[in-house]
């Protein structure tokens, strides 16, 4: 079987994942995938902005454990990403962590929609009830827009990232969709296949079917991550993955190499 490889794949650093690269690039090899690349949660300039990713001082240290992994597993190619949160006004942040290391892409990924609030933090789920779905969708995909403009990133993580609760607006969503894409298309950026969504309530990959058709028509180019925050994560529902990407009329997939991309068949 010909795998793309996995993109998204978290460390012990983030406070909330478990398995050494190594347990990770192991599993990765045991699957018979030949490129997967880690990407952890980045560290922001305040390292007590939230409790789920690594400190600042702990950057260097994610790098060496990548390099690690990379040195024992010479049959497995390694790349090193990081899953950047974009908010408006981090901008100079994320450009000051790009020139820290050759990094071989940047997953951006929406996940708060306030100064304190990420939309897919289980102990934050009653902030839901607070407000209309609609409202909530709306600045996410608002934000989105600005990732993808921002030419921060190489790929947008989980795109449709407000349904993993299973919390939809009554109202069409397309519009959101549409605008974002039509930003993503302009600025040349990725978005990932995530395959977590099947591990939650929502039941179903990052980004959508309807997504993904519009994804491809605006000719979008796509990756692949499983989001794994354990090693028996890695891979999971690539094979789903791939059907979603082929019944959308995919045919190629993108693989990066510090931060230059290159086309493969899938
Ligand atoms: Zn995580
Ligand atoms: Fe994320
Ligand atoms: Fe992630
Ligand atoms: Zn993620």
């Amino acid at each position: 079987m010909n795998w793309p490889a996995d993109y998204h794949l978290h460390t012990p650093l983030c406070r909330h994942a478990k398995g050494e690269p190594g347990e990770y690039a192991a599993r990765a090899l045991a699957l018979g995938l030949d490129e997967i690349g880690f990407s952890d949660h980045s560290p922001m300039k305040r390292d007590n902005f939230d409790n789920w990713r690594m400190r600042f001082d702990q950057l260097d240290e994610y790098v060496a454990k990548v390099r690690q992994a990379q040195k024992a597993f010479p049959a497995l190619s390694i790349k090193l990403g990081l899953e950047v949160d974009f908010l408006p006004g981090h901008e100079d942040w994320i450009q000051d962590l790009a020139r820290r290391h050759p990094w071989d892409y940047f997953i951006g990924s929406v996940h708060y929609v306030a100064e304190s609030w990420a939309l897919d933090n289980p102990e934050d789920i009653r902030k839901w009830a607070e407000r209309d779905p609609i409202e909530v969708w709306s600045v996410y995909f608002e934000r989105l827009g600005l990732a993808a403009e921002s030419k921060l990133f190489d790929i947008i993580g989980h795109a449709d990232l407000p349904k993993k609760f299973g919390i939809y607006p009554k109202q069409d969503v397309t519009p959101l969709f549409e605008r974002f894409l039509q930003k993503a298309a302009r600025s040349g950026v990725a978005v990932e296949l995530n395959t977590a969504g099947l591990r939650k309530v929502c039941r179903e990959i990052y980004p959508s079917r309807a997504f993904l058709d519009l994804a491809a028509r605006h000719k979008i180019p796509i990756t692949f991550g499983s989001d794994a925050h354990a090693p028996e994560e890695v891979g999971s529902d690539f094979a789903a993955a791939l059907d979603l990407a082929r019944a959308a009329g995919y045919t190629e997939t993108w693989r990066f190499n510090q931060r230059e991309r290159v086309k493969r068949r899938l």
